[in-house]
């Protein structure tokens, strides 16, 4: 998984990276970027808040605990990396503090999940196909 962000026409991403998310996984703790001036979260990293345009941004910790938002259950491996997990659920999740983030959805009946249901944060160890020791996912509450 690459950790650049893609650059948009009139905005300096150069300064902006996943590295810190990433860290945090790593110590299992789930951060989202935090703007010092409203107090707000946002996701994906940007190199000002895109709340109030403050350029004064940290990485907060967050609960981890959000609600499914939307789903998918991924038959076809999108490349030979993953055809081993297949079938798996990718699903997007409504953090408590706001942001959408999209993530894999551990759980042991695909066919009982539900837009709504409550789920929280988890690291998992060592993914063949992530370069990051631990990857992050969220499990039903
Ligand atoms: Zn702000």
């Amino acid at each position: 998984m690459s950790t650049e962000v893609n650059p948009a026409p009139g905005h300096d991403y150069s300064d902006v990276s996943l590295s810190p998310w990433w860290e945090s996984i790593q110590d299992n703790i789930l951060t989202l970027p935090l703007c010092q001036s409203c107090k707000r979260f946002h996701f994906y990293p940007e190199p000002f808040c895109p709340h109030c345009g403050s350029g004064e941004l940290s990485a907060g910790k967050i609960t981890g605990k959000g609600t499914l938002y939307s789903f998918t259950i991924v038959h076809r491996a999108p490349s030979a990396a993953f055809k081993d997990d297949v079938p798996y659920v990718l699903g997007v999740v409504k953090t408590q503090e706001g942001p959408h983030l999209m993530a894999r959805i551990e759980c042991d009946a695909a066919d009982k999940l539900q837009i709504g249901l409550l789920v929280h944060f988890k690291c998992l160890k060592s993914s063949p196909h992530a370069s990051a020791a631990l990857y992050p996912v969220f499990v039903l509450t």
